[in-house]
């Protein structure tokens, strides 16, 4: 059987497009965990810093909402809203869609004349006419160059980390000047290992319910701007901020080092890291990298038998057309992949309705 298409990925972006996929009549597949990424990269009893009227996931009909979740489960929304939740409303989106969801992963994609087939890790062969690519920061998580050359066991990625409880009683510095980096601050203290967070730029407090509306304005117009015009944007919305609700979190309980770039770290003979600063040093136990995210094709190992046919755009980003669709014929790309054509609103949930109502529409067409 050849399927109209197959999603690769049930985050936000992948859940979504099988919504609309369905609802169009189109016959899909949707491989992937649902929700993985918010539950087993982000601690779930953090928060989620979308305003409540701009987190959601898209169907057609827009039937299933957060607030109708909150409704039928009589579950308060308060802001901000923890991961948990999200995950929860997630799971109650596959259920009440009735979308159906393979846990699987996508090993290889080729293309054969007009069809492409998908190998997975359960040994499935599948053949589709289109392929979505929604996989969100998969394999992206970015480390600074000065830090790799050290041990796991002393050096590792905010999204290593769920809970912080091994880390009682050790000093551990974070790395980092955004949201993931107070979130682990904040976390690392509640879980009493004594902290020192370190980060280059002045931070920067965001106002998040403007943003969600500047996000949600730009989806189906940025592509169409000039240059110019994008390069402003992508300035606006891209910098690193800090929510609001985290400040008393961390502020008076972490010790916080401004303006500060760590010029080099060493191990020491008694296994600690010897972080060394434009004029200091100091020793602590570990160091966790809340450095971020940077995607490029290049880490997606499943595209390896197509890439050569792929453009990209700059810092290996897929270039796409207006419609999402990569330089190779009936494959798409979905979410963060897309931020670069089609603006930061695609790094975040704010960009899940435009990108499945324009994918489906020009699959189904
Ligand atoms: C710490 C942190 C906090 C964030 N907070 C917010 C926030 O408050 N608001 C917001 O809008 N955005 C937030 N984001 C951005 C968030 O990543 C995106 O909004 C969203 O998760 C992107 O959704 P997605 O569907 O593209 O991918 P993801 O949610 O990342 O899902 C990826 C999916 O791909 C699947 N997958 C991976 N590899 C394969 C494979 N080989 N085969 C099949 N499936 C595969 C996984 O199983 C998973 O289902 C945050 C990001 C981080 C890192």
């Amino acid at each position: 059987m050849i399927l109209d298409i197959i999603i690769v990925g049930a985050g936000p972006y992948g859940l979504s497009l099988a919504a609309h996929a369905q609802a169009s009549g189109l016959s899909y597949e949707l491989i992937g965990f649902p929700m993985e990424f918010w539950y087993k990269k982000m601690p779930p009893e953090m928060f989620i810093r979308t305003k409540l009227q701009n987190t959601g996931l898209s169907d057609p009909n827009n039937s299933f909402t957060l607030e109708r979740f909150s409704k039928e489960g009589g579950i308060a929304l308060d802001y901000p809203l923890t991961r948990r939740t999200f995950v929860e409303y997630g799971f109650w989106f596959i259920y009440k869609t009735g979308i159906n969801v393979t846990e699987d992963y996508v090993t290889s994609i080729s293309k054969n004349e007009d069809i492409f087939q998908i190998h997975t890790s359960n040994g499935r062969e599948i053949y589709s006419k289109n392929v979505v690519i929604a996989v969100g920061l998969t394999n992206a998580r970015y480390v600074p160059e000065n830090l790799t050359h050290l041990p796991s066991s002393l050096v590792t990625h905010s999204s290593d980390h769920i809970n912080f409880h091994s880390f009682k009683g050790r000093n551990v510095l974070v790395l980092g000047g955004g949201q993931s980096a107070w979130e682990v601050a904040a976390l690392l203290h509640e879980a009493a290992a004594n902290v020192k967070l370190v980060y280059r730029s002045p931070m920067r407090l965001s106002s998040d319910k403007e943003t969600n509306e500047r996000q949600k304005y730009f989806a189906d117009k940025f592509y169409f701007m000039n240059e110019v015009e994008k390069e402003k944007i992508h300035l606006e919305l891209r910098k690193p901020t800090v929510a609001d609700f985290l400040v008393p979190l961390v502020e008076g309980k972490v010790q916080k080092f401004p303006n500060t770039r760590i010029k080099e770290v060493l191990q020491t003979d008694n296994g600690k890291l010897q972080v060394f600063f434009q004029k200091d040093d100091i020793v602590v136990d570990h160091l966790i990298a809340a450095t971020g995210f940077k995607y490029s094709l290049y880490k997606l190992s499943f595209l390896n038998p197509i890439l050569t046919l792929l453009e990209t755009e700059v810092d290996d980003k897929p270039k796409v057309d207006k419609n999402f669709q990569s330089t190779i014929s009936g494959l798409y790309f979905a979410g963060p992949a897309t931020a670069f054509s089609h603006g930061p609103t695609f790094l975040f949930i704010a960009g899940v309705w435009h990108t499945s109502k324009t994918i489906i529409s020009s699959i189904g067409n």
